[in-house]
C-alpha cells in the first residue's frame, strides 16, 4: 500500500536518511524501531509531506506522494500523529476532533466521531473540556482520535507510548490493535520495542539513517542483536 524507495533526507548538511526502503502492506501494523537519532521521526515527516526528500520515491497505492503538500497528503489518506501529540491546547476535545475532519466533504464525519468515541470513551466524557487540561494519556488519545477523524487509509504514529504510565501504554497499544482490526493500516514508530513488536506484524530497525534489519515481528523479537539493543537483554 505504502512504498518508500531509496529515500534520502537532508537537514542542511546533515544526511538524516540515507536511502531508506520500506513498505507497509494494506491491513498491516509495521513497527519502525531504532535508537535516538536514527531517523524514525524524519521518515514519518517525509511520508506526510512535512519534509521534502532530497531523493527517493514514496507512493501510496502506486500514486506518488513526493512534492505533494501535507494537507493534500491527508486527503489522500495518510494521517500523522506527531511525537509530543501537538493537539490544540485551547480548543475543546470536540473542537480538536472537528479539526481532524476539516478538509473532508464526505458524509461520514458523524460516524467517524462515534467510532473515535467508542475507541476512547474518555474523550466522549471529556468532549467539552479544554484539551490543554487533559492528562498526558488523554492527550495521546485525542491526538490519535483527531488523526482518525481524517478517515485515513494509513495512520503514522510517532512514539504513542512516550511519557505514559505502564497501564496507559498497554491501553494505547490495545487501541492501536483495535484501530487496525477495524481496517486502518498502521506505521508505528516506537522506542518501546517490546510493545511495538507485540502488536506489529512486521518491523524495520533503522540505524543512522539506514535500514539495518527487517523481518516479521517474531523474527525481530528473536534476533539476538534486537534482543540486546532494544529489548534490554544483556
Ligand atoms: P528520536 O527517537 O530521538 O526521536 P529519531 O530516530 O526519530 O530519533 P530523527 O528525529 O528523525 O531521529 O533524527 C534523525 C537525525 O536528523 C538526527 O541526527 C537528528 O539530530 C537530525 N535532525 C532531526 N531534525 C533536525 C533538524 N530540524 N535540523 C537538523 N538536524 C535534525
Amino acid at each position: 500500500m505504502l512504498d518508500v524507495e531509496h529515500l534520502h533526507v537532508y537537514y542542511g548538511k546533515i544526511h538524516a536518511l540515507k536511502g531508506v526502503t520500506l513498505s507497509v502492506g494494506k491491513g498491516e501494523i509495521v513497527a519502525l524501531l531504532g535508537p535516538n537519532g536514527a531517523g524514525k521521526t524524519t521518515t514519518l515527516k517525509a511520508l506526510s509531506g512535512l519534509l521534502k526528500p532530497g531523493q527517493g520515491q514514496i507512493t501510496l497505492e502506486g500514486e506518488p506522494l513526493v512534492g505533494i503538500p501535507p494537507h493534500e497528503i491527508v486527503l489522500k489518506g495518510v494521517a500523522h500523529v506527531p511525537e509530543g501529540r501537538r493537539i490544540f491546547n485551547r480548543l475543546t476535545v470536540f473542537e480538536n476532533l472537528e479539526m481532524g475532519a476539516y478538509a473532508r466533504s464526505d458524509g461520514g464525519i458523524g460516524q467517524d466521531l462515534e467510532r473515535v468515541f467508542a475507541l476512547f470513551p474518555r474523550l466522549k466524557e471529556r468532549r467539552a473540556q479544554v484539551a490543554g487540561t487533559l492528562s498526558g494519556g488523554e492527550q495521546q488519545m485525542l491526538a490519535i482520535g483527531r488523526a482518525l477523524m481524517a478517515a485515513p487509509r494509513i495512520l503514522l504514529l510517532d512514539e504513542p507510548s512516550m511519557g505514559l504510565a505502564p497501564v496507559l501504554v498497554e491501553q494505547i497499544f490495545e487501541t492501536i490493535q483495535s484501530i487496525n482490526r477495524q481496517g486502518t493500516t498502521i506505521l508505528l514508530v516506537e522506542q518501546n520495542a517490546a510493545m511495538a513488536l507485540a502488536v506489529a506484524h512486521r518491523g524495520y530497525v533503522l540505524e543512522t539513517g539506514s535500514v539495518a534489519l527487517s523481518g516479521s515481528a517474531a523474527e525481530l523479537h528473536d534476533n539476538p542483536d534486537v534482543r540486546r539493543a532494544y529489548l534490554g537483554e544483556a
